[in-house]
This record gives C-alpha cells, structure tokens and sequence, in this order.
C-alpha cells in the first residue's frame, strides 16, 4: 500500500495505557527555594555580588554575567504589586461571580506572579503593599501554593 494510503487510513487514536514514569526536581536553586518556603515560611532570593542584582525566585546563575550565586538572602514575605489582572472565567470554562485577582508581586529584583486575597478587587492598586499568606506549616508540600494568596498590608 502507498505511504498516502497508510497514512490516511491510520487510526486518530489508539486507546490503551502506556507507562510513563518521570521526575521532576525544581533544581539546586529552586529546591531551596521552595525548601525554604514549606519549612521556614521564607522567601528566598540569590544576590549577584557583580551586578548587585537579587533573583526572586533564587537561580543558581546570574542571567546577566552568568556568575554560580551562593549568596543567599531573605527577601521577607512582603512585595509590591507591579501588575494585575482579574480573571472572570475558571478552568472548566465557567464564570465567576467574583474575579480571581492575579498579580505580579515585585521581591527582590524579581517577583511572584500570585493571587491575591482579603481584597475588593475595586481596592487593588499598582504599587501597594502585599503580604504572602502561608499555609499552616503542617500543609505545606513544597509548591508556590504553600503560598495561598498574598493580602494587603
Ligand atoms: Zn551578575
């Protein structure tokens, strides 16, 4: 038979399991990180001495001169929304009555990008203050949602 022929008589699917197994690490800098964030209830940033730059989240390179950065720093839990967003729609396609607030929180020389929460979405304003809202200690896994929102200051 053709190749055409083969090719437009393949089936679009093929039904069945296939086994897959992986893993995922966040790498040297962000196992830290979020170590740091499940244990502590500390965001961490990493400093580049050279260009007195702080990364947030921590790299382990300097994206601009590319130094190893081993210098550590606690950014606190509180940061400057940059930017937001309201989103109306949820996953499945519905809408919301209320909108989900998504900002870009500056720490550091970098930032999050987070809900917000304990806010009227009327009240939210570029370059207020916001404060990282941790999970108990007890329910943290080592995510960004051990974060779950940050909140006004
Ligand atoms: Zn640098």
């Amino acid at each position: 038979m053709p190749l055409l022929n083969r090719v437009m008589n393949a089936p679009a699917a093929w039904q069945g399991e296939l086994p897959v197994t992986n893993r995922y690490t966040f790498g040297l800098a962000g196992e830290k990180f979020f170590r740091a964030i499940k244990d502590e209830g500390r965001i961490l940033g990493t400093h580049c001495s050279h260009c007195d730059h702080i990364y947030v989240p921590a790299a382990i390179f300097c994206e601009r001169c590319l130094a190893r950065l081993d210098e550590w720093v606690d950014v606190g839990t509180s940061g400057i929304v940059d930017t937001f967003t309201f989103l109306y729609v949820d996953l499945d396609g519905s809408r919301r009555e209320t909108p989900e607030i998504i900002a870009f929180i500056r720490l550091g020389d970098g930032g999050l990008v987070h809900r917000l929460g304990d806010i009227d979405p009327n009240d939210v304003e570029i370059g207020m203050m916001v404060e990282a809202v941790f999970k108990p200690a007890g329910e943290r896994i080592g995510s960004i949602l051990d974060i779950e929102y940050f909140k006004p200051q």
